[in-house]
Order: C-alpha cells, then structure tokens, then sequence
C-alpha cells in the first residue's frame, strides 16, 4: 500500500467536499441577495404613488371645471329669467356671468395639463411594471437553476461523506492524524503533488532524494517550505 497515495486520494475526496461546500454558501449568499428586486419594487411603488397623485390632481381639477359650468349656468339662466329687471342687477349679472367664463377657461386649461401630467406618470409607471415584472421573472428563473445546483452539491457531499470510511483502513493512524492537523493549518490542503520535483501547491523545488520518498510506498515526507505532505507520482 502506497501511503501517500491513500492520502491524497483521501485529500481529492475532501476537496471536492469542500469545494461543494463553499459554493453552497456562495449559493446562499446569492439567494438571499436580492437588492435588484428590491430596487425595481421600490420604484414601482414610487411611481404608483406618484400616479396616483396626478390622478387625485385631476379628479380636482374636473371637479373644479364642473362646479364652474354650474355656477355659470345658474348665473345664467339668472340673467335670462326674467325674474331680475333692475337694470344695475343685470349689468352685474352679465360681469359675474363673463367673469365667470374666463376663469372656466383657466380651469379648463389646469385640467388639460392635468390630463397630460397623469397620461405620462401613466407611461412611466407602466414601464417601471414592466422592469419589476422582468427582474422577478429573472429572479425566478436564477432561484430555480441555483436551488437545483444546489440540491446537486447536498448529493454529491453526500456520497462523498459515505464514500469517505472506506479510504481510512487503509491509512496508518499516525498519518491519518498528520493529515488532519495539516488540513485545519493549510487552508484545507494536506497533501500536494509532487510534479516535476516542485512542491504542486506551494511551488518550492523539491531535493531529489525527499522526491524519491514522496514516491516511495512505504514512506512519507513532508515538502520543506509549506510542510504538507508529498506525493510524488
Ligand atoms: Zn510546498
């Protein structure tokens, strides 16, 4: 039994777990993350309430138009009736009644404005819809991809962890202790290739005879610059 090479097998499989691992977290970290769609729902809001402004803007202005007609209808038909005769009452009336005329033109041209104003607040909240509408769609689509990668990761760490105890019999405890220090101290990486006669994970030239341990199935040796544990092929 090669000693070294069960311990980088060994090291290939915990990898990998850790690899899955840490995208899992990136996974959740994107799922939680969700400032776009909370941007493009503000500004939906927003939008609304501006509209909806306009719109209340216009009811008064239409209100304020009618309640004009009205008065001058009334005034009219005043003058009209023939129930006034004094001629300075009528002369009055006629005023009032023109008076009355050109400020319905003012009111008249507030309620045009008021009708353009909600018409555009109308497009610009249509298309804020829209946007929202088009981010949740992406959002969706992004949850279910990664929900899926996910679901993926949790099988595969999973047949890892069950494939695990079967590398460890053929491990000397010693090593196996070696092993697991170095994984808690070297970020993860206990055991590196030796390729070429250089250390694969910290790049150190590796003397010939510690590479002919680090090939050698009955012996193990430890790379001098990062102390992880060679395996040399
Ligand atoms: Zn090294």
């Amino acid at each position: 039994m090669n000693r070294s090479k069960q311990l980088y097998y060994l090291q290939q499989l915990d990898s990998k777990i850790d690899r899955a691992q840490a995208r899992i977290a990136e996974i959740k970290a994107l799922l939680g993350a969700d400032e776009v769609l909370q941007k493009a729902v503000k500004r939906e809001e927003a939008v609304k309430h501006v509209l909806e402004e306009k719109r209340k803007a216009l009811n008064k202005a239409e209100h304020e138009v009618e309640d004009q007609q009205i008065e001058i209808e009334q005034k009219t038909s005043r003058l009209y009736g023939g129930r006034v005769t004094a001629p300075k009452e009528l002369e009055d009336l006629q005023q009032k009644v023109a008076s009355l005329k050109r400020y319905l033109g003012v009111l008249e041209e507030r309620q045009l404005e008021a009708m353009l104003e909600v018409d555009e607040a109308k497009d610009v909240h249509t298309e804020a819809a829209q946007s929202l509408e088009e981010v949740r769609a992406e959002r969706e689509a992004q949850h279910e991809e990664l929900s899926t990668e996910q679901a993926n990761l949790r099988a595969k760490i999973e047949a890892s962890y069950e494939e695990r105890p079967s590398h460890l019999p053929d491990i000397l405890p010693e090593d196996l202790q070696l092993y697991e220090e170095l994984r808690k101290s070297r970020a993860g990486i206990a055991v590196a290739a030796a390729n070429d006669q250089s250390c694969a994970a910290c790049g150190s030239r590796i003397p010939s005879a510690i590479y002919q341990i680090a090939r050698s199935p009955s012996q193990l040796t430890q790379c001098s610059t990062c102390k992880r544990i060679l395996h040399g092929r």
